[in-house]
């Protein structure tokens, strides 16, 4: 293995959260009953038409847009002719010869740094319907509900170098669908899939060996796997000094293998042609500066904003860009505490863990932004120590979301004393009651600052603020009383 370099091009499909479908008006929702969404477009019947979906157009030139390829101002609908099982007009709606985006990259992230997947190009399609093999003994059955549901398609360049190459720039993708609110990208519900065509070459080689496309991976667990078992299948047999045949695979999660499905001598011939019944798109300069203008921050601008910027750690900024929602969060408490380290804390340690607990959106959690500017606001000014501030503080304010934090944490008692008076008192008495101890600090034993930091938190009952009562009994030790 360790001859050959692994060299990966992705074809990953995204199913796209429009209402309807791609050509009718049949609702796009996935999990409703089997066979509940299927008008007469879905359905094939004779004389029906397919007609334009806007929203998919959008979503394209938005996704375009946002990874700088160029948007084809007039791009077509082809017929891909095929047996499909689950798509009763024969043939699938797709673009192949004038895509509507072409060119662009993708950002990932590979270890430490930053790297360019080129992209070849995007283009719209519909989906095929589902059949189902395991349900019924003697029979297979079909779930129409999907067929004709809009899709991307986006092809990259041959880029990728290795399973965790395929998992950054698939992780990216949903995040990035997203951020642009055109798909949830949820991989276990089907929103996203991908081929991944792999060949080897000798290591140094500029040259690209022949390839196999493993079809249709819905995981990226067996996406890993599969890639695993292939390359290895494929060193095997340069090292043996076969030839690697262009196959189509698909990948068996029981066994972790590939298994052909076809191979090149019973490639398919679709039969391509511009689709009658669909007149091409037409863009206007308009209607893409329109799409422009409306694009989020991106998740790569926002992980760059995040270290840079606000000085956060990588890991931090991975965490915060994840969700587009948590790091709007982010930002608009950035708006309002200058303190982007504690705020990235409160949202990473507190915040986070609080909505994947109750399986919630930011949208619904019930602090607002400026209580918890507040809340690191009390920490910063030694009013409420860290430890109270995370533990009883925060979850009294998601229980009163309308008390002020400082009025809460009064009502808590969990407010730190730093009263001068008030901790001189206390200090000279911690001071008073111990005299060996104090006589042995002063003689050089400084550690038992420790010891007499204990007695002052005793005796204040845990509010005194640790540093003013720290100097405070510093001063007084080494004047002496
Ligand atoms: P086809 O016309 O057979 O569909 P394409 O040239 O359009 O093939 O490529 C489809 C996908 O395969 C792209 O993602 C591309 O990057 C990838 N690809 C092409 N050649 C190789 C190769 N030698 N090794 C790995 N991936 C490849
Ligand atoms: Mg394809």
């Amino acid at each position: 293995m360790s001859n050959y370099e692994t060299v990966i091009g992705l074809e990953v499909h995204l199913q796209l959260s429009t209402r309807s479908k791609a050509f009718c008006g049949d609702d796009a929702g996935f999990g409703a009953a089997p066979n509940s969404h299927v008008g007469v477009v879905s359905l094939a019947h004779p004389g029906t038409l397919p007609r334009l979906n806007e929203a998919q157009v959008r979503y394209a030139v938005r996704l375009g847009l946002a990874l700088g390829c160029k948007i084809n101002l007039e791009n077509r609908f082809d017929r891909k002719n095929y047996f499909y099982t689950d798509l009763p007009k024969g043939y699938q709606i797709t673009q192949d010869a004038m895509p509507v985006c072409v060119g662009g990259a993708m950002p990932i992230r590979v270890g430490e740094r930053w790297r360019e997947v080129r992209i070849h190009h995007i283009h719209m399609e519909e989906d095929a319907g589902k059949s189902i093999h395991d349900v019924d003994p003697d029979n297979s059955l079909v779930d129409l509900n999907r067929a004709g549901v809009p899709l991307l398609e986006i092809v990259t360049e041959p880029d990728l170098y290795s399973a965790g190459e395929v998992d950054a720039f698939m992780t990216g993708m949903r995040q990035l669908a997203r951020y642009l609110g055109i798909s949830d990208g949820n991989m276990q519900e089907g929103s996203m899939r991908c081929d991944v065509n792999i060949s080897l070459r000798k290591k140094g080689s500029r040259e690209l060996g022949e390839r196999c496309e493993i079809k249709n991976l819905n995981s990226m667990r067996f996406a890993r796997q599969a890639i695993g078992f292939e390359a290895k299948r494929q060193a095997e047999l340069l090292d043996s000094g076969k030839p690697i045949r262009k196959q189509t695979l698909k990948f068996d999660p029981a066994s972790g293998k590939t298994h052909p499905l076809r191979g090149k001598e019973d490639a398919h011939d679709y039969r391509y042609f511009p689709d009658p019944d669909l007149p091409p798109v037409v863009l206007t300069k308009k209607f893409i500066a329109g799409e422009k203008s409306r694009l989020p921050a991106l998740p790569w601008q926002l992980y760059a904003q995040f270290t840079s910027e606000f000085g956060l750690s990588d890991y931090d900024a991975g965490l915060l860009t994840q969700e587009p929602d948590v790091a709007g969060l982010y930002l608009k408490l950035c708006d309002s505490t200058k303190n982007y380290k504690a705020a990235a804390n409160l949202i990473i340690n507190k915040v986070n863990p609080w909505l994947n607990e109750h399986r919630a959106g930011v949208e619904d959690f019930p602090v607002p932004v400026n209580a918890l500017a507040e809340l690191i606001g009390l920490v910063d000014a030694n009013k409420v120590s860290a430890s109270a501030a995370n533990q009883q503080l925060f979850m009294g304010m998601i229980e009163n979301p309308d008390l002020q934090p400082l009025a809460l944490a009064e009502k808590l008692n969990l407010l730190q004393v730093s009263d001068e008076n008030y901790l001189e008192q206390l200090a000279r008495q911690v001071i008073g009651a111990n005299p060996e101890e104090a006589e042995i600090y002063r003689k050089g034993k400084k550690g038992l600052i420790g010891f007499f930091m204990g007695e002052l938190m005793k005796a204040s009952k845990g509010k005194a603020d640790p540093k003013a009562g720290r100097e405070l009994l510093v001063k007084l030790l080494e004047q002496g009383l």
